[in-house]
């Protein structure tokens, strides 16, 4: 059976037995249906006694990996050796969807469900995102035709609109032709909507009133004399919160094993900061003993997100990382071609083994105990894993096993979750990577050389000039966030492995005052990607009853 029709022959309990397990009563929850439901804010508990695992990876091939399906996985073994566990993932964006990756629910016996539901329109928080973004984007373009009594210059104005599907040809545009009526022209753009500053600042905030007061810092332009405008300024930030009253409230669903699944927010990692919302998070850690989390593509990226820009504010930092590693993606980085990645290649894995080393020692910089779980297919060789789970005990010194949840769901990854378990009663010290007050330069340089293992950064001359005046504005010590391709560690996705002596190239910035930090472009990165020659969407189909195919 392939992912889908595992999931559709799937008996979901009722979300308010779900609930039930977490100590949720029925009125704690709003029921979509019958397998899916809001969680009413706000929860009640605490978070500190709770153990936080954090699943990432190597650099991930075209295809995807595993990190779903490993996270899901390792909360069903966890829950099978009978602790109370809650899995908390992001939502899917339509964009991979229909393009090239496919959905976000995991796959093989290790899925949430049901996943048609998850990777379609869920409960509308995509939407509801795209939706008040763009009504922003449309009350901007107003006040200006009204008037502009703010001094809005239309060239300088930031907030795009989004759209959350893969399409490139939105990447650039011209509005407000046909006259006087049509509004200023200008050109502006699209984004996908797992881009949106809306989408990380629903990610990052704790609750409605901060919510609000994050979108009303939102810088969406400046004036003529180039003094920032912000959401507050035009006075709709009461307007653009209230669109999103329901998409703040975290979604539960549950496993194929019915291990609770809390799934809300999906910020792209290469282009975001790509992590489930901090509400998400918090919730899972006061209902469940351990949380199993994930963050976007591999540990340079949603990694080193994570620990960077989500853990301050979630106030909590992962008791253990599990990085998933594939013998596939390790050849991929060891110079195989997709196509061939089925045959066996001992030398290739061993020189691709070097993307691994690269991400353990990264994460292990935050003095996080690592634990690496092999995400094993069916055409890797015996020989390949025990090359690969030998590298990686005896010259990384690291607990490594080999995981079936794709075939087994929880009964693959027990090995995995003993060993995550005792990792996280390991005494630990978080360190962080940089200094709240280091500045933007200083900042970006620690993650090229920690995270990434490049040389240096250069910036062209528009990001220059940005720096000049986002010292003006006080805004040169806030976080980073990186905008980098997830296929290499540098920003050249062709160059795989571990690259070193490389420098990272940022052509400009762009300023998220809302999340509170400031976005890096570097390389030729994209926020509005395309679809590939052979969409997902070609496979898909649904016939008259309503049954689906190909969605995955
Ligand atoms: P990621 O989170 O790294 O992007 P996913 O967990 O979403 O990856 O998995 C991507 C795809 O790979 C899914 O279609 C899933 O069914 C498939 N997959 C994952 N692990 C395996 C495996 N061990 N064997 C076969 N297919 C797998």
């Amino acid at each position: 059976m392939n992912d889908i029709e595992i999931s559709q022959a799937a008996k979901e309990d009722p979300i308010t037995d779900v609930a039930a397990g977490l100590g949720l009563s029925a009125d704690q929850i709003e029921p979509y249906g019958a397998v899916k439901a809001k969680i009413k804010l706000p929860v009640k508990g605490d978070i500190k006694h709770s153990k936080l695992i954090l699943v990432t990876s190597i650099n991930p091939t075209p295809a995807g990996e595993g990190k779903s399906t490993v996270t899901v996985g390792l909360g069903d073994a966890l829950k099978r050796q009978g602790k109370k566990v809650a899995i908390a993932l992001r939502e899917p964006s339509l964009g991979p969807v229909m393009g090239m990756k496919g959905g976000a629910t995991g796959g093989g016996y290790a899925q949430v469900v049901p996943m048609e539901d998850i990777n379609l329109h869920f409960t509308g928080d995509m939407h509801a995102l795209t939706e008040a973004h763009d009504t922003l984007a449309a009350l901007i373009d107003n006040h200006i035709q009204q008037g502009n009594e703010l001094n809005i210059d239309p060239r300088q104005v930031i907030w795009k609109r989004v759209l959350d599907i893969n399409d490139r040809e939105l990447r650039q545009t011209v509005i407000g032709l046909g006259g006087r009526t049509s509004g200023v022209p200008r050109q502006d753009g699209f984004d996908i909507t797992v881009a949106s500053e809306l989408m990380a600042i629903l990610c990052l905030s704790k609750n409605l009133a901060d919510l609000k007061t994050r979108i009303n810092r939102i810088v969406i332009g400046y004036t003529y004399d180039k003094k920032p405008v912000t959401v507050a300024d035009l006075k709709v930030g009461g307007a653009i919160t209230l669109l999103l009253k329901d998409a703040i409230k975290p979604n539960l669903v549950q496993t194929l094993e019915h291990t609770p699944a809390i799934i809300h927010g999906g910020p792209f990692a290469n282009i975001a900061h790509g992590c489930n919302s901090v509400l998400a998070t918090q919730t899972a850690l006061k209902l469940a003993d351990y949380v199993v989390t994930e963050a976007g593509f591999g540990a340079d990226l949603g990694g080193e997100k994570f620990m960077d820009i989500k853990t301050p504010v979630l106030g909590k930092t992962p008791d253990a990382v599990v990085i998933v590693a594939t013998v596939r993606a390790l050849k991929y980085n060891g110079g195989v071609n997709k196509k061939d990645l089925e045959t066996e290649n001992l030398d290739a894995l061993a020189t691709g083994s070097a993307n691994l080393k690269r991400h353990v020692e990264s994460m292990q910089r935050y003095g996080v105990p690592v634990v690496v779980a092999v995400n094993r297919f069916n055409s890797d060789t015996d020989a390949e894993i025990k090359q690969l789970l030998a590298y990686i005990k005896n010259d990384l010194q690291v607990p490594a096993f080999d995981t079936t949840v794709w075939a087994n769901g929880g009964g693959g990854a027990l090995d995995l979750a003993d060993a995550v378990v005792n990792a996280t009663n390991q005494s630990s010290t978080f360190k962080p990577l940089y200094q709240p007050d280091d500045d933007l330069v200083t900042k970006m340089t620690t993650i090229v050389q920690k995270i990434y293992g490049g040389k240096d950064v250069v910036l062209e001359s528009k990001a220059k000039r940005q720096l000049r005046r986002f010292a003006k504005y006080g805004w040169d010590k806030l976080p980073v966030c990186m905008a980098k391709t997830q296929y290499s560690l540098s920003d050249n996705a062709k160059s795989l492995g571990a690259p070193t002596d490389f420098t990272i190239h940022v052509r400009e910035f762009v300023p998220k005052l809302g999340a509170g930090f400031i976005v890096a472009m570097t390389g030729n990165v994209l926020t509005m990607p395309g679809l590939p020659k052979h969409p997902a969407a070609l496979d898909m189909d649904i016939d008259a009853d309503g049954k689906i195919t190909g969605l995955f």
